[in-house]
């Protein structure tokens, strides 16, 4: 199939492209961003949206239902980048559902049976990750990867983690000191992953990161965070399925949490692709909403006027915000900290996708992302903190009179409320559970599958050391 299949840079100016064996998280020629991109002509692309009904219904039996059974791969002519049906890496990821939230409606001030919540949180390892990893693994299963890495915030690390052990592929997360809930390293660890902790944040995770896997080709060491254009296939999905449960017909607005914004850079690619195709004929309006302690989309976007202008967006303003990060020593801090991310990582390809989706972005502080997890929560869906922003969004939105109230609306609710109960029990009690600030063990762990963390300096060599590849 993936003759018609082939990565290119994101810019108009350069689409250099690349095929889709080539491993790579940047374009050779200008250092741009990759899109997995097809040739539709060549492939046999279903010619209505209802193609895809029947597909739902199979439960996993019968000669496709290994891939039926997924909520990712039953679009898989929407994202036909692997070559056979026996690439495909899946778990039974994206049976999420969509919920039509109408006390949450009242609440909030939207018309019954316009507050839809698409529910993330019900994924395998129980955030939207999963979508996402279930078409990264595919590619590095066709590029013959055996180490996988990331760097993540928690729900990267948890999903590639699982991922992995089912791959039978070495699972490698970088985790910075302290601000990763328990549910996600528990995750880690027990699916097996090699964790490695660097003292140091995010951003420093991500910087030795590239080292290891873009640098140092020879560690055969395949990148998995969301630079990975595979990784946007699978997220693509999140959108068939909501316009699935909707008939096929668009909402007016979908609002999602932004954080690394590889989630809204899908969604968009996902519109775009099906407006291309003739499959809808409406594209939704976007809203991304960021944490106020780590707002870089919302400064770019919404007060300095950044727009994607068809990939001639003045880059200057980006560069002199991180500029004057770097001299305050700015790190981002939020509540919601799988959004807790101040240089994200497809910020041009979000960009594009405000551009395609007619969208705006917005901020909301802690309290507010905590107030409404609570409400998402008390009205049945329970989520983790960062997802609940695109609540308290859609109430901002409508006190704006951005959005009116017999509009319809989906919300994404990313992540489980299981993910993070520190959070949840501190505000409904005051007790704080300490986060994990340092997880040197206390005490010899005693399972014939222990698998402690391993403290690492913030240094490279420590790092190769720690991943043991010999031969380097
Ligand atoms: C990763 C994550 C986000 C942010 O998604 P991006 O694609 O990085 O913008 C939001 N919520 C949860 C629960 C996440 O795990
Ligand atoms: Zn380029």
């Amino acid at each position: 199939m993936n003759d018609a299949a082939y990565q290119q840079c994101i810019h108009p100016a350069c689409e250099e492209k690349y095929p889709i064996t080539d491993i790579r998280v940047s374009c050779g020629k200008c250092g741009g961003l990759l899109d997995i991109r097809y040739d539709w002509s060549k492939l046999p692309t279903p010619k209505n949206l209802n193609f895809f009904e029947h597909r739902w219904s199979t439960k996993g039996i019968g000669s496709d239902g290994r891939l039926d059974f997924s909520g990712v791969w039953r679009f898989r002519e929407l994202m036909p980048f692997y070559r056979t049906e026996a690439d495909i890496v899946t778990i039974g990821e994206g049976r999420t559902v969509l919920q039509q939230a109408d006390l949450l409606a009242r609440e909030i001030g939207v018309k019954a049976g316009k507050l839809m919540l698409q529910y993330e949180g019900l994924n395998p390892s129980g955030s939207f990750k999963d979508n996402g990893m279930a078409a990264a693994f595919t590619h590095a299963r066709i590029v013959g990867a055996k180490r996988v890495a990331c760097a993540s915030t928690g729900n990267t690390s948890a999903s590639l983690a699982m991922f992995a052990s089912l791959a039978q592929m070495r699972g490698i997360v970088f985790i910075g000191s302290g601000r990763i809930s328990f549910g996600k390293l528990s995750q880690a660890l027990d699916y097996g992953a090699l964790t490695l902790q660097i003292q140091g944040d995010f951003d420093a995770c991500l910087r030795r990161i590239r080292q290891i896997a873009v640098d140092r080709p020879k560690m055969g060491i395949y990148l998995m965070n969301s630079v990975n254009p595979f990784r946007l296939e699978g997220q693509k999905s999140i959108m068939f399925r909501v316009l699935e449960a909707m008939d096929w017909r668009s909402p007016d607005w979908i609002i999602v949490p932004g954080g690394n914004l590889g989630n809204c850079s899908a969604f968009g690619k996902a519109f775009s692709e099906l407006k291309e195709l003739g499959l809808i004929q409406k594209i939704p309006r976007l809203a991304v909403i960021n944490a106020t302690g780590a707002n870089t989309l919302n400064e770019v976007f919404t007060r300095q006027g950044v727009r994607w202008n068809n990939g001639q967006y003045d880059a200057t303003v980006v560069q002199k915000l991180y500029a004057g990060m770097d001299e305050s020593n700015y790190s981002p801090h939020t509540v919601a900290s799988a959004i807790e991310i101040s240089r994200p990582v497809n910020l041009p390809k979000a960009l594009r996708a405000l551009d395609v989706m007619n969208g705006v972005v917005r901020e909301v502080s802690d309290e507010e992302i905590l107030e409404h997890r609570a409400l998402v929560a008390r009205y049945g869906f329970g989520c983790e903190p960062a997802s609940a922003a695109s609540v308290a969004g859609l109430r901002k939105l409508l006190a704006e009179q951005v959005i009116s109230p017999d509009e319809s609306v989906v919300c994404i609710l990313t992540g489980h409320e299981l993910k993070d109960p520190n959070v949840t029990v501190k505000y409904h009690t005051g007790v704080d559970m300490k986060s994990v600030q340092d997880l040197a063990p206390r005490s010899e762990p005693h399972g014939k599958l222990s698998n402690p963390p391993v403290q690492v300096e913030d240094d490279l060599e420590a790092i190769i050391r720690a991943i043991g590849v010999e031969g380097i």
